[in-house]
């Protein structure tokens, strides 16, 4: 008979050496004996584990998936922001901002949340692969309006340092990788800002004013790419450099919108 790898009875003849040494193993133990062996087995064909529940095979099983929070259809085109109607939030009809659509699947909430501060803050690069590939298929596993190249967002040099990687560049590369579009980091962030949560909306832009330079000539249509959308002030001034430079097109590609 072929020897098949996927075959469990393999396992067999352990099984059967185990039993003869535990002698009248109560039925409680064969079970767990069993399962022990079945556990390896899957383990060692399947090393991949869902980073939320551990169960084996994907790096993150469909019913975690299921449990992120979408956006709903009805929604700002600017900000992402739910809304009545499909149209946009007053604040963004007021003033619209200087991009032209953002296209985000996930609400910024639990249990996504977790994942993204275990990611980010938490010594959890393994969890880079599993956000990028569940946004990909969560965006239809298609580049919306295929743009000219990505933009991450970036981080100040000093922020750089101290977290040793940019999270929006992670993801930026996946989606570069899959799809064949270039990411450029054309923007660079000269001044290292705070935090901008608990600030006004002036305060905010004061504090974004010349935050960010650009670096070499952009193309027509880009994609300015980051994983959590909160206030939109970041946003913005990034693309108010590019437009400033004649990008005709400016997209943003979020993962999640806290909202
Ligand atoms: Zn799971
Ligand atoms: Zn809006």
């Amino acid at each position: 008979m072929r020897r098949h790898r996927h075959n469990p009875n393999i396992l067999q003849p352990r099984l059967g050496m185990d039993m003869a040494r535990v002698g009248a193993a109560s039925r409680e133990q064969v079970r767990r004996l069993w399962h022990g062996s079945a556990a390896r087995l899957l383990n060692w064909l399947l090393p991949e584990r869902c980073r939320s529940c551990d169960a084996p095979g994907v790096p993150l099983c469909p019913a975690c998936l299921g449990d992120w929070p979408r956006l709903p259809d009805e929604r700002c085109a600017y900000c992402a922001l739910p809304t009545a109607a499909n149209g946009d939030c007053p604040v963004c009809a007021l003033e619209a901002p200087p991009y032209d659509y953002c296209f985000t699947p996930f609400v910024y909430a639990a249990p996504l949340d977790a994942a993204i501060s275990a990611w980010k803050f938490g010594d959890r690069l393994d969890w880079t692969r599993p956000l990028a590939r569940a946004w990909m298929t969560a965006m239809g596993s298609q580049p919306p309006a295929r743009p000219d190249c990505l933009i991450p967002v970036p981080l100040h040099a000093a922020r750089l340092r101290e977290r040793g990687f940019n999270q929006s560049e992670l993801l930026a590369r996946h989606w570069g990788r899959a799809y064949g579009i270039p990411v450029r980091g054309l923007v660079r962030r000269v001044r290292n800002t705070p935090h901008q949560v608990g600030m006004s909306r002036a305060a905010r832009r004061e504090n974004l004013r010349s935050a960010f330079r650009l670096r070499g000539i952009p193309p027509a249509h880009v994609a300015i790419v980051d994983d959590v959308l909160t206030t939109g002030s970041t946003l913005r001034e990034i693309a108010h450099v590019l437009r400033s430079a004649g990008v005709e097109r400016i997209d943003a590609w979020i993962l999640a919108r806290a909202i």
